[in-house]
């Protein structure tokens, strides 16, 4: 019987957005069954739970039947021997994620040498889009619609204190 492959793809998902979903999906496609991983102590400032953060992308991928969503600590490549997947999947949008993820991969084969890095590139739409920017945009009440699953637009929306279903309001023109 052909040796079933599995996947994981760690990552903070702080919040995830639509590039992560589209690497997700692409990945799905790959292999046997995808792990989305979320980190749990990543080192920055967490503006969502590793609960909430596991909830929301749950239910963002609920519909893909080869993705699960479990939470993580400690080293990426002791979380992938765990549940035993051969490979790590990670996303590149620009050179700066090049230089990062080429510095990661080398590190997690000194401490792995039988877990593979897989890199899928962004599509041309989410190029621009990063948890960071998304945090920053709905914080100041732009619309991130299309960039986010709509739970995640929802929870952002929650988070910042504002009715999701109405577009805000600039202030210059609030009487
Ligand atoms: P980190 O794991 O470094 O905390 P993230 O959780 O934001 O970062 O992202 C997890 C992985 O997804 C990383 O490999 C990152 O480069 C990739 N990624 C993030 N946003 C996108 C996007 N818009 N398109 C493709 N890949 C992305």
């Amino acid at each position: 019987m052909a040796k079933s492959r599995r996947a994981v793809y760690p990552g903070s998902f702080d919040p995830l957005t639509m590039g992560h979903v589209d690497i997700a999906c692409r990945a799905a496609r790959l292999f046997d069954e995808l792990i989305m991983a979320v980190y749990d102590t990543p080192n920055k400032a967490l503006l969502f739970t590793t609960q909430e953060r596991v909830a929301l992308a749950t239910e963002a991928l609920h519909d893909v039947p080869n993705i699960r969503v479990d939470s993580f600590r400690g080293l990426t490549v002791d979380y992938a021997r765990s549940v035993s997947a051969q490979v790590l999947v990670r996303g590149l949008r620009a050179t700066s994620d090049f230089e990062l993820e080429f510095q990661w991969s080398l590190m997690n084969r000194k401490l792995s040498r039988e877990i593979e890095v897989v890199c899928l590139v962004s599509s041309l739409r989410y190029i621009f889009t990063s948890s960071s920017n998304i945090k920053e945009v709905a914080r100041l009440g732009g619309d991130v619609g299309g960039l986010v699953p709509p739970c995640v637009a929802q929870a952002l929306a929650e988070r910042f204190g504002r009715d999701d279903s109405a577009p805000p309001v600039p202030r210059y023109l609030a009487t």
